[in-house]
Parts: structure tokens; C-alpha cells; sequence
């Protein structure tokens, strides 16, 4: 992306890639969910005044020092969580967030059920599938995700609305979203997030319902100041 342009016109940019893609390729319009780690509520605030309403950040302690009053100030901005959470910082995710995208194991999905109930709140949940078989990487692994998707819904009563996945950094990401969208289809979500700023369009190609982009609308990231 030019670092030139303002992050307002990027978020545009980005915007009308996504409508010309989906359109050339008879898909729908994915969500653009605009990942703002590491940037301060200054720098956010021109990207909604730009309109975007969907926001992404993967730190709870990060997000809790800038969004409580971005959303006072906007109270339609739905924020989404899609860094790893740890259970000792449930009660603070479910509080801020209206969407986890990283449910991942049984602990944390016990917690999420557990602190929706205690504070009568609902989020939207997605299960994040570690499409590689990484083993440094978050997720629940293909071969259990059906299973984890079942138990979510069957055992906790939780409503999981798809599935979410980071493909490797050095592969092809195709065969990793063709993966998470034959698994959607196997666990009858509807659902998909996936594609950040080198692979949005990709993932639009192959049904994304949302696309996590970051660095292609605000920047490169420094994270000295994360
Ligand atoms: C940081 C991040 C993104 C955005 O990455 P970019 O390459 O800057 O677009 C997307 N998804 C997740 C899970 C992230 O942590």
C-alpha cells in the first residue's frame, strides 16, 4: 500500500478492491474487519469517520486502553477479537468485545460460556483452525475441529457462527481457505475469516464472509510501541 495515502483512503481502497473482486468473481462482499493492533484511538478515529464500523484487535490489554471511549463515541462499531485468549482474561474480552474469532479448546470455550452467562451478554463466535498443523501457532487442529465445533454447540449451548484461520506465512494460502470453507460446509457454519492484507482478495475468491486487514490500510506496524 502507498505510504503516502491516509488511512482513510487505503480503508477505501481496500474497500473497492474487495467490491470489483467479488463482483468479477460472482462472490459475495466479505466484511472487512480493519485490524488497528498497535495503533492509538488518534490514529483509528479517521477510518471510522471514513465509515468503517468493523474493528480487529488481538491483545485485550492492548484494546482496553483505547476502545472503551471509541465506542462511546461511535456506539455501532462492533470490535472483534482475533488474538489468542488466555482465561484469566475472559471476564475483560467478553466485556469489551462483541465478537471472539479465536475460540480455540475447551477451557476457553467453558470460560466464554461461563462469563456470556455471568454478564448476560452475547458475542458472535468463531472457531479459529490451525489450518496448518502449525505447532507454534493458536487453533484447534482440522482434524478436531468438527468435534470442538459440536461440543461448543451441543455441551456449552454456545451459537458458533464460523470458522477463522491464519495459513502459514510462507505457503500458498488458497489450499488453507479451500480447507476452512470444506470444514464450514462439514460443520454447518456459515461463516469464514480469513485473508489479511497480502491475501484479501484470495480469500474473497474463496468465500471469505471476512477479511482481517491491517498494515494495508494503517501502515506498516512498530511494534516497539505495542
Ligand atoms: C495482525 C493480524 C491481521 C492483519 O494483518 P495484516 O497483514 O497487517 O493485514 C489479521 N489477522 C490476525 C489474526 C492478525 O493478528
Amino acid at each position: 500500500m502507498n505510504e503516502e495515502n491516509s488511512s482513510a483512503q487505503n480503508y477505501n481502497h481496500v474497500l473497492e478492491e474487495m467490491r470489483r473482486h467479488s463482483k468479477k468473481h460472482g462472490v459475495e462482499m466479505p466484511t472487512l474487519v480493519c485490524v488497528s493492533k498497535t495503533y492509538d484511538a488518534q490514529a483509528i478515529q479517521p477510518v471510522i469517520d471514513a465509515g468503517a464500523r468493523v474493528f480487529g484487535e488481538n491483545r485485550v490489554q492492548e484494546a482496553q486502553g483505547k476502545w472503551p471511549e471509541l465506542k462511546a463515541a461511535t456506539p455501532d462499531i462492533e470490535l472483534h477479537l482475533i488474538g489468542p485468549l488466555q482465561s484469566n482474561k475472559t471476564k475483560e474480552a467478553v466485556a469489551l468485545f462483541d465478537c471472539i474469532q479465536t475460540v480455540d479448546r475447551e477451557k476457553i470455550a467453558k470460560s466464554i460460556a461461563k462469563e456470556m452467562k455471568a454478564q448476560e451478554k452475547s458475542l458472535k463466535l468463531f472457531v479459529q483452525v490451525n489450518t496448518g498443523s502449525e505447532s507454534q501457532k493458536a487453533g484447534i487442529l482440522p482434524d478436531e475441529a468438527l468435534e470442538f465445533v459440536r461440543f461448543c454447540q451441543n455441551d456449552l449451548a454456545l451459537e458458533i457462527e464460523g470458522l477463522m484461520c491464519i495459513p502459514p506465512f510462507d505457503e500458498n494460502p488458497g489450499p488453507h481457505f479451500a480447507l476452512l470453507r470444506k470444514l464450514s460446509r462439514e460443520a454447518g457454519v456459515e461463516k469464514l475469516s480469513m485473508g489479511m492484507s497480502a491475501d484479501y482478495l484470495t480469500a474473497t475468491e474463496f468465500n471469505a464472509t471476512h477479511v482481517r486487514v491491517g498494515s494495508g490500510i494503517f501502515g506498516a506496524r512498530d511494534y516497539s510501541k505495542a
